[in-house]
């Protein structure tokens, strides 16, 4: 049997339908920016896998601290130990995360660093016994994306993705996103509510999930001073935006009001573990700093801080901090500018030409923006059959390329775009 049919027997795959899917490509490496597959076949992996890959797969540097750690201590409960790698790392996160952090909770992945979040930030108010001002409430953005457990499902937009679920999901208040238009009537409704609200979740600048679609970071920040005035704990959910994407080493940093807590993961371990981090503000741990075991966040997961997982994120970290990492990242920002001027003026059928960074993102110009529009799948298929990978949102086509993409590479991914959107 190949690997497609006894795939095919055992295996039910994320966000995909059992009936009228392709069928998956058997990858057997992953090297730079390309996935191969059985045939030799070389994809440009221009979403980064999913948003996780900034080096380059199977990158050798991580790959060897990995085996390393493996052969030194690959796992340990981390209720009463401790290890090296889990506190480097919290070391190193806290003199470059945005903002004034001074405790670091590991967990698995994006949607349990969002929902751990949620969690302590419903627990400060629980534990500082402001029972009597009732803030319970958390204001998230319409067309939001924060993970598919049950927490982070519900400060997620109300989409085809939780539809199955609506009736079990917590009731939040949802606003869209800041412009010139809403911004005054969202600080009005703000400061009218603040003694319900706990907290204020967002995804930074760019609604990753929901299309890639970004907004402004003043307004944002404007956004950011009202909550903060009226003690309002805000979640800057990074897990995609975070590690260099928007061109900054986070997107927090464009605004000059920073979050409380911040949720990672994604291109944490330069997207070859699995790792969930939030990092908190000193106001809310000191609020858990009790001699009331009650007042304990009893949360936590088997693996939590796993060695190997740390180590790669250390490892990953180590390439991001040398200077060529951050000019590759200068290098695609420069090249995604040009190619976004060039979108402009060829009488594409695209609209909402937009960029940040590393990311550009347009829709096409035809039929509905939904999830469930068809011509992703087209377009997918045909990018495979020009050896590039691109996994279009509805008709939102965007990449996010891995920062070791060569400049000839991502010239010739855009190059291909064009032609794909002129074919379709
Ligand atoms: C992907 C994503 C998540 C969920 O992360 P997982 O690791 O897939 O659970 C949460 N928030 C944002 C902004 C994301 O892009």
């Amino acid at each position: 049997m190949t690997l497609q049919e006894r795939d095919k027997a055992v295996i039910w795959h994320p966000f995909t339908p059992f009936k009228n899917s392709p069928v998956p490509i058997p990858v057997i490496k992953g090297e730079d920016a390309y996935l191969i597959d059985e045939q030799g076949n070389r994809y440009l992996d221009a979403i980064s896998s999913w948003w996780v890959t900034l080096h380059g797969h199977a990158h050798p540097y991580i790959a060897q601290k990995i085996y390393q750690q493996a052969l030194t201590l690959e796992q340990v409960i981390f209720a009463g130990f401790t290890h090296q790698p889990a506190i480097e790392l919290a070391e190193r996160l806290l003199k470059i995360l945005p903002g004034n952090f001074s405790k670091v909770f590991y967990s698995d992945n994006g949607s349990t660093s969002t929902e751990v979040a949620l969690k302590m930030a419903l627990q400060y108010w629980w534990n500082k016994d402001d029972k009597a001002t009732r803030k319970r409430k958390i204001i998230a953005f319409n067309n939001s994306y924060h993970g598919d457990t049950f927490g982070a499902m519900s400060v997620s937009d109300r989409s085809v993705f939780t539809l199955a679920f609506h009736e079990k999901l917590f009731e939040v208040i949802f606003i869209d996103t800041p412009t010139i238009n809403n911004l005054q009537q969202h600080q009005l409704f703000i400061q009218d509510n603040s003694n319900e609200i706990a907290a204020f979740i967002y995804e930074p600048l760019v609604q990753g999930a929901g299309g890639m679609k970004m907004y402004d970071a003043c307004l944002l920040n404007q956004l950011l001073i009202t909550c903060k005035q009226k003690h309002i704990i805000c979640i800057a959910d990074e897990v995609m935006t975070g590690f260099g994407r928007t061109g900054k080493r986070f997107a927090s940093e464009y605004c000059s009001t920073l979050p409380d807590i911040i949720c990672l993961s994604k291109g944490l371990t330069g997207g070859t573990m699995a790792l969930g981090v939030t990092a908190v503000a000193p106001f809310i741990v000191a609020a858990f700093d009790s001699e009331d075991k009650l007042k304990t966040f009893f949360h936590g997961h088997s693996f939590t801080a796993n060695p190997l997982a740390c180590t790669a994120a250390n490892a990953s970290l180590d390439l991001f901090e040398i200077p060529t990492c951050q000019k590759a990242i200068d290098t695609i920002v420069q090249q995604n500018k040009e190619w976004v001027s060039q979108l402009l003026t060829k009488n594409l059928p695209v609209k909402d030409v937009r960029q940040l960074g590393t990311i550009v993102a347009f829709e096409i110009d035809k039929g509905k923006t939904e999830y469930l529009n068809t011509i992703a799948a087209l377009i997918t298929k045909k990018g495979l059959e020009k050896g590039i990978y691109i996994r279009p949102l509805g008709n939102t086509v965007y990449i996010m390329p891995p920062y070791c993409i060569s400049s000839t590479a991502l010239q010739h991914l855009q190059q291909i775009i064009i032609e794909l959107i002129a074919e379709c």
